[in-house]
């Protein structure tokens, strides 16, 4: 009596033999019909680099042979079916992007498919430079720097809600922290984070669009640059330069790979676009990419102070196709 009571626990509450009459596959469900007046016992593993389902009734037995073809699906790549030792035992293999679920509908034996492939896997991170009291650049006069960034970002925000999470560390025009600006982002596990920015010279000759990387060594330039980007935090009494390195310096070489990379298509893809010069990509140590636990890039999409890029960073038209090349690249980061 104790050893069958142990035999209870193990196998749960599903302890009895059954027979199975047949096997019906109906959408995205896969049923196993038992005659009898119990539910029936079963086992089921599932190995995920094969995709493979284990799915065993012990004890059970077929009363109808089944034609294992009749069972492939949108989800099911193979079925077959194995009998041994007076039990009988499902061989089922997924196709890709598929997960499953088991329940029971009756005494019968439910599988559920659900197909992931459909879903956002990913969240990506946008952020729209300065906002607020912080104006970042000004051009002519009359062009700022945050509305620019924030007008490209929404329509980054538009092109990539498509196909991934997106969250935004301002959405407005309101003045956000340099070091809130990845805490946001971490804080929805976002994958990339993609910094959105305009540039300015002394020089109104100079032109066309870059891409930076977070980099603990800087050329002189990009340490220029990424002066006149950080010097936000010191204007508004945040001690960027105490912000706490997070990331290990494996995850730091990991993440600056995946950034070259990005930063790299995302340059020539919009100077492309846009018929802009690329001025190619740098790293400097940039204190809002410095603290994502992850890839990012801040672009700058050209120059506020340039007669040629302010026409093209004040149209929505250029602003939408600006986000558009943006997010391809994103795309194809990912897929
Ligand atoms: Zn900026």
């Amino acid at each position: 009596m104790k050893k069958l009571l142990i035999l209870f626990l193990i196998l749960g509450n599903f302890c009895l033999a059954g027979t199975i009459s047949s096997v019906n596959e109906k959408g995205s469900k896969l049923s196993f019909l038992f005659s009898g007046s119990a539910k029936p016992a079963y086992q089921i593993s599932y190995d995920s680099y094969n995709r493979l389902i284990f799915l065993e009734f012990p004890g059970s037995n077929m009363s109808t042979k089944l034609n294992d073809k009749n069972y492939t699906s949108k989800y099911v790549e193979d079925f077959s079916t194995v009998n041994y030792d007076g039990s009988v035992g499902f061989f089922i293999k997924l196709n890709k992007n598929i997960s499953y679920s088991t329940s029971f509908s009756g005494n019968d034996f439910i599988l559920s498919f659900n197909d992931k492939s459909g879903k956002k896997q990913y969240t990506i991170a946008i952020d729209a430079g300065h906002g607020g009291k912080d104006s970042g650049a000004v051009g002519y006069k009359k062009y700022y720097e945050k509305t620019i960034a924030l007008s490209v970002a929404k329509y980054l925000r538009d092109e990539l809600q498509k196909d991934f999470n997106v969250v935004m560390t301002r959405d407005s025009d309101v003045f956000v922290t340099l070091g809130n600006r990845p805490r946001i982002a971490n804080k929805a596990k976002a994958n990339m984070f993609v910094s959105v920015h305009v540039n300015s010279a002394i020089k109104n000759t100079l032109s066309g669009v870059e891409v930076f990387y977070f980099s603990k060594k800087s050329s002189p330039y990009a340490e220029r640059i990424a002066a006149f980007e950080n010097s936000v935090g010191d204007k508004y009494g945040e001690k960027t330069s105490n912000i706490v390195q997070i990331m290990g310096e494996l995850a730091y070489k990991k993440n600056q790979e995946i950034s070259i990379g990005f930063a790299r298509k995302t340059s020539a893809a919009l100077a492309k676009a846009m018929g802009m010069r690329d001025r190619g990509i740098h790293g400097a140590n940039f204190a809002v990419l410095r603290g994502f636990n992850g890839p990012g890039v801040l672009v700058e999409l050209g120059f506020i102070n340039n007669n040629a890029d302010i026409k093209k960073l004040t149209s929505p038209t250029a602003q939408k196709r600006m986000a558009q090349e943006i997010a391809k690249m994103v795309r194809e980061n990912f897929y």
